[in-house]
């Protein structure tokens, strides 16, 4: 299933760009999320890898996402950043549930509705990113 980026998926949660969530990053890819990086101009092989389970996900550089600017303290291609990225604080556990990761200190922002319009868009992320790996298998 294709998943429409759109750029406004933040809504009413309000990011103080902490810098927490773009550091030591092992935030998985969708081929859209690829594609569109892509044409900003970068390889897929400098920003990610894919690992055993044949998921891609976003390299580090030293501790940082291979996006992150340590400097202006800014992911360097946020408009474009995928939409994993877009989405957190809100994440899946193990039993499918939505949950908020705690490590974000805005987590408390997000109300009830934006945390259910994420939490199904997640899903359907989290769909199609395990549907591409399976594609990927030998
Ligand atoms: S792509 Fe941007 S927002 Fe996502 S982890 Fe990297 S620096 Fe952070
Ligand atoms: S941890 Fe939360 S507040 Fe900090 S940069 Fe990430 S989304 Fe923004």
């Amino acid at each position: 299933m294709k998943i429409k980026y759109r750029g406004a998926v933040g809504m009413a949660m309000r990011c103080s760009h902490c810098q927490k969530c773009c550091r030591d990053t092992m935030m998985e890819l969708s081929e859209a999320d690829i594609a569109r990086l892509e044409r900003r101009g970068y390889r897929r092989s400098e920003f990610s890898y894919i690992g055993v389970d044949k998921i891609p996900r976003l390299r580090n550089v030293g501790t940082w996402c291979y996006f992150y600017d340590p400097e202006r303290k800014r992911c360097r291609e946020y408009r474009s950043r995928p939409l994993g990225c877009a989405l957190y604080p809100v994440n899946v556990d193990e039993d499918g549930r939505t949950i908020i990761d705690a490590i974000c200190p805005e987590a408390q922002s997000l109300d009830g509705r934006e945390l259910q319009l994420k939490g199904r868009r997640l899903r359907m992320l989290l769909a199609t990113i395990d549907a591409e790996a399976k594609r990927r298998q030998p």
